[in-house]
């Protein structure tokens, strides 16, 4: 059993450890939090032993009627390999601790690029982080991006990716956020960091990136085209996709409308939190057209083929990351390989619908 050890137990960090716990290969060591709150308290409540994160603030634990199973410190030299789910910045500063313990670890989507020995999805470079002692599981948007590119470029060849992205102003528990009423270009210069960040996992794939924040805390959502290098036809890109197991290519009949639809078809599947793991792509927006001047052809039926690919996708930023981490785990300990791994991680948290 590997034993796995959760540093920041908070919107990544304890979806990570739920998500460890349900594999037949891991254990969860221990979680460890920077003060008493309520997730601290679910913690307990499910179990995972409970580490200070801060020696300064261990004390506010006993006051707060939690008991701890001790410091941080003694969480990182029992696990095998340490997910660092902290908020941006601090996996940085944590570095040097798993370092100190010779203790893999895993960091999330806000750290630098630099930080790590590589920069990971389990889709399309598994085989990298084979040994590594930092791996980066890149961002919720770049992970959605990454499954997309991979089958696309290996079925048809990629000449280039356009991808808007419409981005939630914050998760729901993040009342501090914003905007509330307002539409920002963000950032209001090219490329958003998306693009140069997706390059981390594709180096030499030509991708621009716009992103813009919204008053909404359910998803982000992507308007993407792709111009191929081969022709396609839409209903053979709605079947690559299909075959993809992270990729959910929403059915037209389902008639979801938006993310909060699609949450409510997550919580009715009796997804935990109501996560949807996988991308979320409208299966009848899947379109492709003739890039030629002309541009006469619309092919959204599926008929004729053409090499400018046209879709929408939804992504939980919350959770889309959550089966990335569990893969990534197994890949620097080299338990086992890409098809395994992610096979037994899709079984393991019943992905798919
Ligand atoms: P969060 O704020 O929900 O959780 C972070 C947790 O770490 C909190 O419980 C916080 O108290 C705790 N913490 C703070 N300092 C700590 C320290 N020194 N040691 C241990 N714990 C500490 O943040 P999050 O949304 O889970 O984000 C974590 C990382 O995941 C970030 O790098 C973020 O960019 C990335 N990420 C977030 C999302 C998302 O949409 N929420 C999606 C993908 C990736």
């Amino acid at each position: 059993m590997l034993r796995v050890g959760v540093n920041g137990y908070g919107t990544i960090g304890k979806r990570v450890a739920d998500a460890v716990r349900a594999q037949p290969d891991m254990e969860v060591a221990g979680v460890a939090k920077t003060r008493p709150n309520f997730e601290a308290e679910r913690a307990v409540a499910k179990d995972f032993p409970l580490y200070a994160a801060v020696e300064e603030r261990a004390d506010q634990f006993g006051e707060a009627g939690i008991d701890l199973a001790g410091m941080v410190e003694e969480l990182i030299e029992t696990a095998d390999v340490m997910v660092d789910a902290t908020p941006s910045g601090i996996g940085a500063e944590n570095k040097s601790l798993y370092e100190e313990y010779d203790t893999p670890a895993l960091y999330q989507g806000g750290e630098d690029a630099e930080l790590v020995d590589t920069s990971f999805n389990a889709r399309a470079n598994f085989a990298d982080a084979a040994g590594a002692d930092h791996v980066r599981v890149v961002s919720c948007n770049t992970t959605g991006l990454s499954r997309l590119v991979a089958p696309i470029e290996e079925e048809y060849g990629i000449e280039k990716v356009r991808a808007t992205l419409v981005r939630r102003g914050g998760d729901p528990a993040q009342s501090g956020r914003g905007p509330i009423n307002d539409i920002l270009p963000n950032p209001r210069t090219l490329p958003s960091h998306h693009g140069p960040d997706v390059k981390t996992i594709f180096p030499d794939l030509a991708i621009d990136t716009l992103g813009l924040k919204v008053p909404a805390t359910l998803m982000h959502t992507h308007s993407i085209n792709v111009t191929l290098e081969s022709d396609a036809t839409a209903d053979a890109v709605r079947d690559l996709l299909r075959d993809e197991s992270r990729l959910f290519v929403i059915p037209e009949r389902f008639d979801i409308d938006g993310a909060g639809a699609l949450k409510e078809f997550a919580l009715d599947a009796g997804r935990p939190r109501g996560d949807l793991w996988e991308n979320c792509i409208w299966g009848e927006s899947i379109t492709v057209e003739d890039s030629g001047a002309s541009k006469t052809h619309r092919n959204g039926g599926g008929g004729a083929a053409g090499d400018d690919l046209y879709l929408f996708q939804a992504i939980h930023q919350e959770s889309d990351v959550v089966p990335e981490n569990v893969d990534a785990i197994r890949a620097v300990t080299g338990s086992a390989d890409a098809a395994e791994s992610v096979a037994t991680t899709d079984d393991a948290l019943d992905m798919g619908f």
